[in-house]
């Protein structure tokens, strides 16, 4: 059977395993996928085992840079971004990949958010805001702000993700009207629900919202937005489409949005 897993720190609330298990039910494609708690220290030592045993890995933090020197080819997405978080493992050597880029874009693509041409402002400048700039920089929108508390301090990488990219405040912020909000903050995770990084001024003055959390599947964000009667969107698909893309990687094959959405509604009875 093929093997596969989650490389990361602390795993225990991971919902991977039961995506990638939904996968492998519906599919009908035999595979296991294990949490594969790892140690800094000890990540060269688990590359080396995952190399000679694994056929694929989602990678999580810590290791999505750390693990970057580890590996023989990086996509070009993957590098720009400055993460990985899949990889694949072949008699050729160990690929890296970024799939929330492509969970993101199929994500915008399944709910009719015309990237091309828009207007986007993106809060916060962690993480999975690179995934998010990268994607809305290579579909060619026309203007991309970045919103974050301290501009002075934002990583300059972001300028080399998306060249024309313009970072802004909050209350810069307050100024635009745009096509697109994305939520890349943790503000308004459970169990810190009720909060939002922005007013319902700001949510009113864009087309769409869409919330990278989705878990409340309605944060108080996408609830402002929806009481303005703009789109609002979750991030269930993209978690479940970032791992239906690992498993694209992994399988050498492409998967239905039907499967994406199958997943996604029986994993909403586990969250
Ligand atoms: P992160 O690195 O911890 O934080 C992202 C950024 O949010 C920070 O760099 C900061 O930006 C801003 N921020 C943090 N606390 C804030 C606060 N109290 N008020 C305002 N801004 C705050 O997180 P991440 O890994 O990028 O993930 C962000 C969110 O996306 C999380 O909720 C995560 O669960 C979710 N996510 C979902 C998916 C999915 O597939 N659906 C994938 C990846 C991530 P500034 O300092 O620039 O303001």
């Amino acid at each position: 059977m093929a093997k596969f897993g989650l490389l990361g720190g602390k795993l225990g609330h991971s919902l991977s395993p039961a995506i990638h298990e939904l996968f492998f039910k519906y599919t009908g494609i035999e595979g296991s996928y294990e949490l594969l708690e790892t140690e800094l220290e000890d990540l060269p030592k688990r590359m080396e085992n995952l190399k000679q045993s694994f056929l694929g890995s989602n990678v999580t933090i810590p290791h999505k840079l750390h693990v970057m020197p580890l590996l023989d080819t990086i996509t070009p997405e993957a590098q720009a971004i400055g993460a990985v978080n899949t990889i694949k493992f072949t008699d050729k050597g160990a690929f890296g990949y970024n799939t929330d880029y492509f969970g993101f874009s199929r994500m915008l693509a399944y709910n009719d958010i015309v990237v091309k041409g828009c207007v986007a402002a993106v809060l916060g400048s962690g993480g999975a805001a690179r995934a998010v700039m990268k994607c809305l920089e290579d579909e060619g929108a026309a203007e991309i702000y970045l919103v974050t508390r301290k501009p002075e301090e934002v990583d300059q990488h972001f300028l080399e993700i998306a060249p024309g990219c313009k970072v802004i405040d909050y209350d810069a912020l307050k100024e635009l009207k745009g096509d697109l909000i994305v939520n890349c903050t943790p503000v308004g995770m459970y169990p810190k629900v009720g909060v939002a990084a922005v007013s319902p001024m700001v949510s009113a003055s864009f087309e769409a919202s869409v919330d990278l959390i989705y878990n409340p599947a309605k944060t108080l964000f996408l609830q402002q937005a929806e009481d303005a009667g703009k789109k609002a969107v979750n991030g269930l698909f993209m978690l479940v489409a970032q791992a239906v893309a690992a498993q694209e990687i992994w399988q050498d094959d492409k998967y239905s949005s039907d499967l994406i959405v199958r997943i996604m509604h029986e994993l909403e009875e586990k969250i």
